[in-house]
């Protein structure tokens, strides 16, 4: 049966914003399928035709996930394979002794798509001398604007946790200071969870800034990136609340670690606030 739909312009942008589409990145709209290239002879030709003109932000998007043979672009990005650009990350992290070392490799590294399509590199908060260590999972549209991790309602929700047991990213004192970051430093287009190639990816810096900061604690918000950073096959539920450790072939001693139920996830599913509040004294209590 033929079924016309009519739809109002309410329910219009609400489909753009559940499909990603939450950022207004162009005056004119434009039918990118018209152009889609067909062939290599057709993706070299259009490479040539854009050299003359500047790059837009949907153009960029398309250029970041295109496959690791398509040719080089006119700003000099090369899109790489994921071993490729893991074993690329890998090296850069590995050279980097400080953390100011890091944050330069970190802001000066082309091998993750998303540093296309994000508009900024969101690194760190707090203080690289605190005894915690947060690491999130990725930024979203508030870190990606602001260029500081959980600056979003998900990071209201964290400071008030932390607040509870008595730290603050702010705090002058280290002893009662925070030092937060996330796995992925870029926000993936429309809030979606980081692919695994993504995450793989910036893996190597991530452990690389654990290993530098060596934190007393580190505190690893979601399954995400608890199952990464951890290398588990183990859900959220499952390994929250519990010490493990966190040990590499560059710190002498394993790091006490403890996963946590995300904020972003208590934001909504608040019934879950109460492990959230098991976990934070268990926390303050180590401490
Ligand atoms: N969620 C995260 O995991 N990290 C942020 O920085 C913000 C939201």
């Amino acid at each position: 049966m033929n079924q016309s739909m009519s739809l109002t312009t309410k329910e219009i942008l609400e489909w753009h914003i559940d499909i990603g589409v939450d950022e207004c990145i162009d005056d004119t709209p434009a039918n990118k399928l018209n152009s889609v290239p067909t062939s290599m002879a057709d993706v070299l030709e259009a490479s040539k035709k854009q050299q003359t003109k500047p790059i837009a932000h949907t153009d960029k998007i398309a250029q970041a996930y295109q496959s690791p043979a398509a040719p080089k672009q006119e700003d000099g990005f090369i899109p790489l394979g994921t071993a490729e650009a893991a074993q690329d990350a890998l090296r850069a992290a590995a050279a980097c002794e400080t953390l100011q070392d890091l944050e330069k490799a970190i802001r000066a590294f082309e091998g993750c798509p998303l540093k296309r399509t994000a508009k900024s590199t969101v690194f760190q908060d707090g203080d690289p001398s605190a005894r915690i260590m947060v690491i999130g999972e990725c930024p979203g549209v508030d870190e990606d604007n602001t260029g500081t991790p959980f600056s979003g309602q998900a990071g209201l929700l964290l400071d008030k946790m932390f607040a509870a047991i008595g730290y603050d990213r702010a705090s002058e004192d280290s002893a009662k200071a925070l030092y937060l970051t996330n796995l992925v430093y870029w926000r993936p287009p429309g809030n979606r969870v980081p692919t695994d190639s993504e995450i793989e990816i910036c893996r190597p810096f991530a452990l690389r800034h654990i290993e530098i900061i060596n934190p007393e604690v580190l505190v690893i918000m979601g399954g995400v990136t608890a199952k990464s950073i951890l290398k588990t096959g183990h859900g959220i539920t499952r390994l929250r609340g519990k010490w493990t450790e966190f040990k590499t072939d560059a710190i002498d001693k394993p790091v006490k670690t403890l996963p946590m139920l995300h904020p972003e996830f208590l934001l909504k599913s608040p019934d879950r606030k109460k492990y959230a509040w098991q976990d934070l004294q268990l926390l303050r209590d180590s401490l």
